[in-house]
């Protein structure tokens, strides 16, 4: 009898012991450290050189146990790009304007009320997100882990918004959902950040006209969709012509790609049409969909850019903005191969060190739970 007590005994500490090194790890990977947290409240950030500001919160991390994994984005790709800029002694956590999750109120600006109540269908948004395994989650936490972060990454755009017309330059280390539509999510994209950011500056009175110029490799048809027949936004997308979406919307200007175009010709292209489409939109503010999935090798498209190529593109883009007096934001969009968080990285980089020359801190290296904690 005593025996038998004391191997009852062994086997629940056992027991209680493999539970505590599990809880210990999942803690481990989904508790923030502390460069994070201190991007998790609400706050004013600092605009450096009173020229660029750089938008991001740790509420755009994605964590539902690893299962984000399994789907073709790389949600972990802000955080590794904020990490980045932080660890190369760009951009201290202070500096960082973190934004408040956006509101119904503001969602309501763009999308309808029916599209509102079918995201408590966790089936819908899996078809939204082409994500199968969300379908068998509980509304609730698809609602808190998924959705929870597409509306700080929203709340990130309209706060980039505001900063772009304060400072000049906006980044929100997120965003550019031009796939979704007023009815619809699609295309991994639920809530249409740039469309409900123009619509809630529209309505603060802060700004007239805007333009979308949309650089990812699929057509930005969401955005397309939401402005047609609005004289006062103007959509521009440049995409690959043979890849989703089919059929394409209508934007107010569309270049269509082949397959296999380089840097040269894209470079070439944009550089003619930039200053047509800025004439054309007469902009208040432009909104950069910036997405890199044109690099080559992107598993979902067959572009060849190479990443200098693709930072060019962004320079250009932005510096035009700057030397024509125009705010400008950039959204992060798609991009889908390993290492696509590095070219954003990179262009993100640049755009700091153009304008903010004398900045920068002394690089370290990341710590091993901030390692764990992005990858
Ligand atoms: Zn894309």
């Amino acid at each position: 009898m005593k025996k038998r007590t004391s191997k009852k005994r062994r086997k629940r500490i056992i027991l209680a012991a493999a539970s505590g090194v599990i809880a210990l790890v999942v803690f481990g990977c989904v508790y923030p450290p502390k460069s994070f947290r201190a991007v998790k409240q609400p706050r004013e950030g600092r605009a450096m050189n009173d020229k660029v500001a750089i938008v991001y919160s740790k509420h755009y991390q994605i964590n539902v146990g690893g299962l984000e994994k399994l789907h073709s984005f790389d949600i972990h790709k802000y955080a590794k790009i904020y990490l980045a800029l932080n660890t190369a002694g760009l951009l201290r956590p202070e500096d960082v304007f973190v934004p408040e999750s956006d509101t119904e109120e503001q969602i309501l600006l763009v999308h309808s009320p029916e599209f509102l109540a079918s995201l408590k269908n966790s089936k819908t948004v899996a078809r939204y997100l082409e994500a199968p395994i969300i379908a068998a989650a509980p509304a609730g936490l698809v609602d808190a882990a998924v959705l929870n972060a597409f509306r700080y990454a929203t709340g990130g755009t309209i706060l980039a918004g505001r900063l772009a017309l304060k400072h000049g330059i906006a980044i929100n280390l997120a965003g550019g959902y031009h796939h979704a539509k007023p009815n619809a999510g699609e295309g991994f994209n639920v809530y249409a950040d740039m469309a409900i950011a123009i619509r809630a500056l529209q309505k603060d009175g802060l700004i007239k006209r805007a333009l979308i110029v949309d650089l990812d490799v699929h057509q930005g048809n969401g955005s397309a969709v939401i402005f047609a027949g609005d004289e006062a936004v103007f959509t521009f997308s440049m995409h690959e012509d043979d890849i989703y979406p089919i059929p394409k919307a209508k934007s107010d200007f569309d270049v269509e790609l082949p397959a296999g175009t380089g840097d040269e010709k894209y470079l070439r292209l944009l550089a003619m049409c930039l200053p047509k489409v800025i004439a054309a939109a007469r902009p208040d503010i432009v909104f950069i969909q910036a997405g890199c999935d044109t690099l080559a090798g992107d598993p979902l498209a067959r572009l060849k850019m190479t990443a200098e190529g693709i930072v060019k593109r962004d320079a250009m883009v932005i510096d035009r903005c700057v030397s024509e007096g125009i705010p400008v934001v950039m959204c992060l969009g798609g991009g889908y191969s390993e290492n696509a968080w590095k070219v954003q990285y990179d262009s993100v980089r640049r755009t700091i060190e153009k304008y903010n020359p004398s900045g920068g801190n002394r690089p370290r290296r990341p710590t091993a739970k901030e390692k764990l904690y992005t990858k």
